[in-house]
């Protein structure tokens, strides 16, 4: 099976076709640095890297590009509250949003752009809007005229009619119609502003995304994606710019993430039920946090609640038990060397291995069929619980070692993009394995000072049977494997 995707634009699953072969350039909307994320903004953070990477996974060579809003209200009347300038409230928080993406195991995007520094590439695409009829300019600001672009409505299903019978009529008399958006917001009093053909002022929050994602990427896209609360009106306006400027389909797909809720409530800052990312990566680790998330369809909602996170929580910890001894099995086995022995084939483990052929299809499918992380995860389990049961140092021969190494190989393939595992570990089991044989031999060394000949021979002799032979010299004892 090769890889489908859910597109918002269509509606429908469709086969993964990128517009170059092998490469996809995909674009996110990112945070608007007003606060630091909360545990909702990062589900649809994870989820667009996870996309990445196992498109990476699958062959493709990804250009991924997340934008940072750095110039909004919401930043303004913070940087008012706390008597700061906007940019020390931006700086701040996007600190603070790299250190949160860190920690939640996501690798960095290819480029990050800033608003504030795209304000050429933004003045310039309004400007082309402009001139094509596509926009105007009111009082020092510029407005898109929604009116003019035939295809308004495609990716939200909503259609221009409806939205004009649903508007409130605003007192905007600046504006030509209640459903044109702005592109270009004339400055107010003790606002940040820029220089522009039309006066001082700052761009729509709309327009960076288009500007940024053409100027990183390229006119037309494979991949666009954010939360589900973005169709309208955000990407349904990027698809009105973008496409009135250049007469190209923007983004040939778009992938939206549902939302993280509280009590089916969506978690918002503006509702103030919300968990911040980094508080919960207090309480529960980045990889019990992943579980959580992976655990459902990216668009499905997911409700957040402590409980759930404790259960992911203990879901990884037996995950990392049973992967340490298939590692301490296999480490094992690298410093015995050679066979270690001819214990008659287990019927588990050739059920095992039976079983991870399947499973490791079905893997593979459930990924491809719109990235079905809760299928995908479901396999894993599955695996971990069978692999439960064939690590045992009494079934350790040939070929149980062969199917643990394969298993060990898939699941760390697989981490690659789910990281569900931290593997980050400081020293590996063989390398304590050495130093347990150095600490019984400066034992040893006692006991013979000592004379305890008795002792000291069950040390040697021990370490004789488990495959490690002993060498004394005037300069010291040395140990090898047999
Ligand atoms: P914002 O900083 O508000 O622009 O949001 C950043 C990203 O998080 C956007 O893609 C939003 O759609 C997404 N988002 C916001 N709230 C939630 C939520 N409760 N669950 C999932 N994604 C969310
Ligand atoms: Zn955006």
């Amino acid at each position: 099976m090769s890889l489908k995707i859910y597109n918002t634009l269509t509606r429908q699953k469709e086969p993964f076709v990128p517009i170059k072969e092998q490469e996809v350039l995909m674009y996110s909307c990112g945070p608007t640095v007003y606060n630091y994320i909360h545990i909702g903004n990062a589900r649809t953070f994870v989820m667009a890297d996870i996309i990445r990477r196992y498109l990476e996974y699958s062959g493709y060579k990804v250009k991924f590009v997340m934008n940072i809003t750095d110039i909004d209200d919401k930043i303004i009347n913070e940087a008012k509250d706390k008597d700061l300038d906007f940019s020390d409230v931006t700086q701040l928080y996007t600190e603070g949003f790299f250190e949160d993406i860190a920690k939640l195991g996501m690798r960095m995007p290819d480029a990050v752009p800033r608003v504030t520094e795209h304000l050429d590439e933004i003045i310039n695409l309004v400007q082309t809007l402009i001139l094509k009829g596509y926009a105007y300019e009111s009082e020092g600001s510029v407005y898109y005229d929604v009116g003019k672009f035939a295809g308004y409505g495609k990716l939200s299903g909503k259609n221009i009619d409806d939205l004009m019978s649903g508007a409130r009529v605003e007192v905007n008399e600046k504006k030509k119609s209640p459903l044109d958006f702005v592109l270009w917001k004339a400055v107010k009093p003790g606002e940040p502003s820029w220089e522009s053909l039309w006066g001082n002022g700052r761009p729509g929050w709309h327009i960076e995304c288009s500007a940024m994602c053409m100027n990183h990427l390229a006119d037309q896209i494979d991949i666009h994606c954010g939360g589900s609360d973005l169709v309208f009106p955000h990407h349904e306006n990027e698809i009105a710019q973008s496409e009135a400027a250049t007469g190209k389909l923007f983004s040939k797909y778009w992938i939206h993430c549902g939302f993280l809720n509280i009590d089916n409530e969506k978690m918002s800052k503006s509702l103030g039920n919300f968990w911040l990312a980094r508080d919960v990566l207090k309480k529960f680790r980045p990889e019990a946090v992943r579980i959580f998330f992976l655990q459902k369809h990216y668009a499905s909602p997911l409700s957040y609640s402590e409980d759930n996170l404790r259960d992911a929580e203990n879901a990884h910890k037996r995950l990392e038990m049973i992967f340490n001894k298939v590692q301490q099995a296999l480490d094992l086995k690298e410093t015995l060397g050679g066979s270690v022995g001819t214990v008659a084939i287990n019927p588990d483990v050739e059920q095992f291995s039976k079983d991870l052929d399947r499973l490791e299809k079905e893997f593979h499918e459930a990924m491809d069929d719109d990235f079905n992380t809760a299928a995908a995860m479901g396999k894993i389990f599955e695996i971990f619980n069978g692999l439960s049961k064939i690590t045992s140092p009494k079934l350790l021969n040939d070929f149980s070692l062969y199917v643990l190494k394969r298993t060990r190989d898939l699941i760390l393939e697989w981490n690659e993009f789910l990281g569900f595992l931290n593997l980050s570990k400081p020293e590996n089991v063989s390398k304590k394995y050495e130093k347990i044989v150095d600490l019984l031999l400066d034992i040893r060394m006692d006991l013979r000072k000592r004379k305890e000949w008795t002792l000291s021979d069950k040390i040697r002799d021990g370490l004789n049977e488990i495959g490690i032979a002993i060498e004394d010299s005037p300069d010291g004892t040395k140990w090898k494997l047999k």
